[in-house]
């Protein structure tokens, strides 16, 4: 693997606090030497993952899940161009919870995932307009809004996904995403123990500076930023806690026979950052 950062494109990548992570410190941001292959990154994201592995029950939180993705929402509608019709794109859309919340405020919704059960549910069973995929691998995509949830941290090559992106959104559109900071004091504190630290899914890990290079480099202006606390069902949280990183399924099973796990807690840890860029319009990057 070499040595340079996905971000800067510079040879700076320093071993980190855990083995097979790397550091660069001029973006601050940390990326794994993992060599996975396309198909092995698709057989991740089977039906299990969404039911078992990386939560609990994905349709079963669908309320709790859209919850938490209304402030995204309205954060964007905040920065809409005014004009129609307006167009949103959502790559990693999963199950197509925001799409679903997203089609009140747009013309046309649609979406993407490299997960085929996820897909197979969004299409059939909510009716939306999504393929399963890559966006790397799909033709010209125009849009006045793209989004990524929680998705950034995934992919293999993040740099390239905002460079496609910069290329086919309209002009003054928005791109929106977000994804655990390593630069937040929670995960200064916890370092190699932070809970977002998890292989192989999480490929790669941003902090607030790092996004912000990434958006500018891509002819982006960062028009907000925030730290948005999050609603999680106790059942997904003693999930993680105790399934995925203690191995204690009994436990967990006897809080789920007694019925506790079924309440849900907001909590704001502030280390999840939520971004909006706008792309530049000509006339703006032509004065620089
Ligand atoms: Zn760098």
């Amino acid at each position: 693997m070499s040595s340079r950062c996905n971000i800067c494109g510079k040879e700076t990548l320093k071993p980190w606090k855990k083995k097979g992570f790397l550091y660069c410190s001029e973006c601050n941001f940390v990326t794994t030497d993992l060599d996975i292959s396309d198909e092995e990154l698709q057989r991740l994201y089977t039906a299990t993952y969404f039911q078992g592995e990386e939560y609990s029950n994905y349709v079963e939180d669908k309320k709790l899940i859209q919850r938490n993705f209304v402030g995204n929402l309205e954060r964007i509608k905040n920065r809409l161009p005014s004009r129609a019709p307006l167009n949103l794109f959502e790559i990693g859309c999963a199950y197509g919870f925001f799409l679903e919340l997203a089609k009140d405020v747009f013309d046309h919704v649609s979406g993407i995932d490299i997960s085929h059960d996820a897909i197979k549910f969004a299409r059939e069973k909510m009716g939306l307009d999504v393929t399963a995929g890559d966006y790397l691998n799909m033709p010209p995509k125009q849009a006045d809004v793209f989004c990524m949830w929680d998705t950034i941290e995934h992919l293999k090559h993040p740099e390239m996904y905002i460079k496609k992106i910069s290329a086919e959104i309209t002009d003054g559109g928005l791109i929106a995403l977000t994804t655990g900071d390593i630069g937040s004091l929670t995960a200064r504190i916890q370092g190699a123990n932070w809970r977002q630290i998890h292989l192989p899914t999480h490929l790669h890990y941003f902090s607030r500076q790092a996004l912000e290079k990434l958006l500018k480099k891509n002819d982006f202006e960062v028009v907000d930023v925030f730290y948005p606390g999050l609603y999680r069902s106790l059942d997904m949280v003693a999930y993680i806690l105790l399934v995925v990183h203690h191995n204690q399924k009994w436990i967990y099973n006897f809080l789920t026979r007694i019925g506790i796990l079924r309440l849900s807690i907001y909590a704001n840890t502030l280390d999840l950052i939520f971004i909006l860029g706008r792309k530049r319009t000509i006339s703006h990057l032509k004065n620089g």
